[in-house]
């Protein structure tokens, strides 16, 4: 059985740690780098209940992609519900590793993971990452979509094919219009309109996208948005990543067992549809 240290070593190799955004906060939270690792569960958020699955596994080890601290902090008293995380994690012997832009980043990583899930075939990174004299590495994928779908029949893909949140999936477009191209990004890429439109691509999938740069978007092209929950977009890079920690521990005859947490850690719980008849069509 490798020790912890071993099986961080293999992480940071798929997704170094100094590719990481300046304002990241990856590597190991807690962890003893001595400590037995046998079961791994990846998960998109180090949240209470993922903590509490963990426990219930038996793990060693949670990989999660969103940072437990983003910024310093001064206490992990366990009557914070972050300090409360750590405590059951020390308590039970569990590390918990962040990779998050650098897997974001990564050959294959986030994006890959969430075109695979839609079926899209990869060209190439939508913001190349210039240190990758290969250009396969950088944030976002500029993908084909083969063969080509009507926007709602591309929706409805990407509805049945991420997992279920209360959110769904919102779409921005004539529901005919055919999707040939599309870029995606998973986690939150309104940041990234300027590059999308100079990709030309027929559709843009990403999450938490917010009013202002989805109307300017659609105002300047017939780019289509498909959005969906932040949550959804990233899970598919947890069973990514499982299956590439999976060939390691095969290729060191390591045995070790990895898990995919599926507990929708979304913070949206419900969703209501509109009910109210349009102003301008009095019932
Ligand atoms: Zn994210």
């Amino acid at each position: 059985m490798p020790v912890l240290s071993e099986v961080i070593a293999a992480l940071d190799a798929l997704w170094p740690p100094e590719r990481a955004e300046q304002w990241d906060a990856v590597g190991t939270v807690c962890g003893d780098p001595g400590s037995p690792v046998g079961r791994v569960l990846f998960a998109v958020d180090p949240v209470q209940e993922v903590v509490e699955e963990a426990v219930g596994l038996g793990a060693d080890l949670i990989v999660a992609h969103h940072p437990l601290y983003l910024r310093g902090t001064t206490t992990v008293s366990a009557a914070t519900f972050k300090g409360r995380a750590v405590h059951t994690l020390i308590k039970n012997d569990i590390a918990l590793h962040i990779a998050h832009t650098n897997a974001d980043r990564a050959d294959p990583g986030v994006s890959d993971a969430l075109a695979g899930a839609l079926d899209l075939r990869v060209t190439g990174p939508l913001v190349p990452d210039p240190a990758d004299p290969a250009g396969c590495r950088g944030l976002g994928r500029i993908c084909e979509l083969d063969p080509p779908l009507p926007l709602a029949e591309f929706a409805e893909r990407a509805a049945k094919r991420l997992p279920s949140t209360a959110q769904g999936i919102r779409v921005a477009g004539d529901p005919q219009q055919v999707i040939r191209t599309v870029a995606v990004c998973g986690g939150s890429g309104d940041s990234l309109f300027a590059e999308v439109r100079a990709a030309g691509v027929d559709a843009y999938v990403t999450a938490d996208l917010r009013h202002h740069p989805a109307s300017e978007a659609r105002e300047q092209s017939p780019l289509a948005l498909v959005d969906a929950a932040h949550w959804a977009t990233e899970w598919p890079w947890c069973e990514q990543a499982a299956a590439q920690l999976d060939e390691i521990s095969d290729r060191n005859g390591w045995g070790l067992r990895t898990h995919v947490s599926r507990i929708v850690t979304d913070p949206w719980t419900a969703h209501a549809a509109s009910a109210r008849p349009n102003p301008s069509h009095p019932s």
